[in-house]
């Protein structure tokens, strides 16, 4: 089993089944974690016995790096096998700030949400990754950060798959790399998006430590965001905003909306008033995403990103009524590691190299 697998708990029960002490769990971790997933367990001062053990019975890593691809702007997209098969994909952004980077990770292999503009759906869901596996891609982005002479500040559950769905894997995870003496980044550092599933939000702001929300909206009406997001039709939107608000209340944190701007589809006027409307005395802030092309939806719809001015018209006009909103900026466009685009080109090329 992975170390990224293991808490000190766990951990500790290993090493007293090898008559060692379970003392050496927190030493152990915090070389792993420090490490980047890679420590020479010569190097710790554990014993001579522990070391030899240790040198004979590995903690084999669920994931290893397949393929690195950087963008020009420093953004890294980690293409990780999986040793229970199949493959994906994390992402090493660099922040504006010194020093600093982001790590978005994936909570599934596929994703069965069916958002229309969304690439990481087409195929379907394969599975739910394991808690190792979703550490992992953590701890690979720790090391990759620090090669870049940055370290991870801020991880978000922004990949592929929906979190709410594999929620005991991602908040074991999110526990694991948040936690004191693993790896260490605080809960306050972490945010996990979801594409509104009720039950998960509730379920996540009554955890023991919540992370921050993001929940992708996409439109300010059900007829809208039905069309582009099917899961609205089973959570409509009055009820997902009631659960994202409960979630602030409860846990104090700023939730943020996501919104991904499609040309003609969900940037008029119009659908900006009814978000202000709808947003009215919510401490959230709005994330405007510009479509990232991705070719046609399930539906067959070929969409398109608003130009810069539709973008800056929609969030003055969301500004103007109130509302914190921003653009995010789309990083790693020329390496197809921008949202919602993870995977496709590595599924693309392995199909074209079996024809
Ligand atoms: N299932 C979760 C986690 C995926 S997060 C969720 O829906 O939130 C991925 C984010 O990128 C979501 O906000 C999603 O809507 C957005 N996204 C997906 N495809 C995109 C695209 N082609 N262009 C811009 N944003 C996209």
């Amino acid at each position: 089993m992975s170390l990224a697998a293991h808490d000190r708990t766990t951990l500790g029960a290993w090493l007293t089944a090898r008559g060692e002490s379970p003392t050496h769990a927190g030493r152990l971790l915090r070389a792993y974690y420090g490490g980047g997933g890679v420590f020479d367990p010569d190097a710790l001062s554990i014993g001579k016995t522990l070391q030899t053990t240790l040198r004979h019975e590995h903690f084999p890593a669920a994931t290893f790096v397949r393929d690195r691809v950087v963008s020009s702007d420093g953004t890294t997209k980690l293409l990780l096998g999986l040793r229970r098969g199949g493959a994906i994909e994390t992402v090493m952004m660099p922040s504006y700030r010194a020093g600093e980077a982001w790590c978005c990770v994936s909570s599934q292999l596929g994703c069965a949400m069916g958002c229309d503009f969304c690439a990481s759906t087409r195929s379907g869901l394969d599975r739910n990754l394991e808690v190792d596996e979703i550490v992992e891609q953590f701890v690979h982005v720790t090391r990759v950060a620090a090669e870049h002479g940055r370290r991870v500040r801020r991880l978000v559950f922004m990949g592929i798959g929906e979190p709410m769905h594999n929620l005991d894997n991602v908040l074991t995870a999110i526990n694991h790399i948040a936690g004191q003496g693993l790896g260490g980044l605080g809960w306050s550092r972490i945010t996990v998006s979801t594409v509104g599933i009720v039950q998960g939000i509730e379920r996540m702001a009554r955890s023991e430590h919540p992370p921050f929300l993001a929940l992708s909206l996409h439109a300010p009406d059900d007829e809208t965001r039905a069309r582009i997001v099917p899961t609205g039709k089973r959570y409509d939107v009055a009820t997902i905003l009631a659960a994202a608000r409960e979630y602030q209340e409860r846990t104090g944190r700023i939730v943020t909306i996501e919104y991904c701007l499609l040309a003609g589809v969900n940037d008029s006027e119009a659908q900006a008033d009814l978000l202000a409307q709808r947003l009215e005395g919510f401490r959230a802030h709005v994330n405007v995403i510009p479509y990232n092309a991705t070719g046609p939806g399930l539906s067959g719809m070929v969409y398109m990103r608003p130009t810069t001015t539709g973008v800056t018209r929609f969030l003055e006009r969301l500004r103007s009524r109130g509302v914190v909103a921003h653009a995010r900026d789309t990083r790693g466009d020329d390496v197809a590691a921008a949202c919602g685009q993870l995977r496709d080109a590595d599924r693309d090329a392995a199909q074209a190299s079996a024809k």
